[in-house]
């Protein structure tokens, strides 16, 4: 074993293993820190020494929460849009009003590289502060070539500069911008033969995401899309059938994709595709709750065995939640999942989403990226979801208490 920097015992530790039943949780449990990496778990008492020890008195530790599925870089807000929509406007009628995403094209477009990135940081200050330690980001407001790299080139400076949460950027196409309707199939090619070329040349992203819906992109381009990304050693995922079922779970199940998001409109065939080709199936609470759309079909992710993840889909539309606590509260009430489901949802299932091994479970090997909690039941995270700020004790990144923002 290395020279062990922190031992943190006397704790009710979650880690999420897949080794162990559940949450793998050790009542009186113990993790050691070497090198910003977890370098044994188990029992407190046979705990090795370290130079530093740290006591929980009992209480919670997990892994640092991984919000899987975010579009947290953009400008401007749409609180019109949330009035407009509790007024009882549709989605589709918001955007046929020049709302929804075109309306965040605009500011996006007009800020400088320093303006987004102030913004970004503003919200990944409030991520942290959620107990959020990695975080996806997809692109997605800008839709021209040139847009969507400077979007992702702000990522990545952010990404280098910061210390936490860690950062997986995803080039998303978000639909065809209101410039480009009357030539959407060149738009497409540019995607594929400009756009993902580019993103993988640069290492900008990890993979790539295709919003496969009514009013986004069609099952022809999504494939299109995706297939240019698979050719370019780019993982895939798709927004799922969040309005219309176009059949895109059967078509990333055939591609080997990471996930399948959203998923409120999904065939038994694409539940069982996702299941035999290990899809994970990403849940979106907030922004199915806040546009009013049926819960997808949890019991039957469930009963095939599709592994479920949790995310806040933060954005200035559906979403604009940066605390994952609160989607784990809206998972285990209003999707029906069980606290044991939801918080796996936000650890080690959002982790297999975004093809990250060990990250989201206090395991060897693992980054020593932790929640200590001031409470000893899983379930109060969630039952308690307007406290989470003050029901976080201590969030580490990398082994080392993330700096207070
Ligand atoms: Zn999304």
């Amino acid at each position: 074993m290395p020279d062990i920097d922190t031992v943190i015992r006397d704790a009710r530790v979650m880690t999420c293993d897949p080794a162990r039943a559940g949450l793998g949780m050790i009542d009186h449990g113990a993790i050691a820190i070497a090198n910003g990496a977890i370098a044994w778990v188990g029992e407190a008492a046979d705990a090795p020494p370290a130079r530093r020890t740290i006591e929980l008195g009992g209480r919670l530790l997990t892994p640092g929460l991984v919000d899987c599925h975010t579009h947290a870089i953009f400008a401007g807000d749409r609180a019109n849009e949330f009035a407009m929509r509790a007024a009882g406007a549709g989605y589709l009628e918001i955007a046929a009003a020049g709302g929804g995403i075109a309306a965040t094209l605009m500011p996006t477009r007009a800020a400088s590289d320093d303006e987004l990135i102030e913004l970004l940081e503003g919200r990944l200050d409030l991520v942290l502060g959620h107990g959020t330690t990695t975080i996806e980001i997809k692109s997605g407001y800008d839709l021209t070539v040139e847009g969507e790299l400077r979007l992702l080139r702000c990522v990545a400076r952010s990404a280098q500069t910061r210390g936490g949460p860690r950062i997986v950027p995803t080039l998303l196409a978000h639909l065809v911008p209101p410039e480009r309707t009357g030539d959407r199939d060149a738009f497409v090619r540019e995607l594929c033969d400009q756009l993902v070329p580019a993103v993988a040349r640069e290492g900008l992203a990890t993979s790539v995401d295709v919003y496969c819906d009514e009013g986004a992109f069609t099952l022809a381009e999504t494939r299109a899309i995706l297939g240019a990304a698979k050719q370019r050693g780019l993982a895939v995922r798709g927004h799922v059938g969040q309005f219309r079922d176009l059949g895109a779970a059967d078509l990333l199940a055939e591609l080997g994709a990471l996930s399948g998001d959203h998923l409120e409109q999904v065939t038994d065939a694409g539940i069982a595709a996702m299941a035999r080709a290990g899809i994970v199936a990403v849940m979106l609470p907030g922004a199915c709750i806040q546009l009013r759309l049926p819960v997808p079909p949890i019991d039957k992710l469930r009963a095939a065995g599709v592994a479920m993840a949790v995310a806040s889909d933060l954005n200035p539309g559906s979403s604009y939640c940066e605390a994952l606590p609160i989607q784990l509260w809206l998972a285990a009430t209003h999707y029906g999942m069980t606290v044991d489901e939801a918080w796996l949802g936000v650890t080690r299932h959002a982790a297999k989403a975004l093809g990250l091994a060990g990250v989201g479970t206090l395991t060897v090997g693992a980054p020593a990226d932790l929640v200590a909690w001031r409470c000893e039941d899983p379930a109060t995270v969630p039952y308690r979801y307007g406290a989470s700020t003050s029901l976080i004790d201590e969030v580490y990144f990398a082994g080392e208490p993330a700096p207070p923002r």
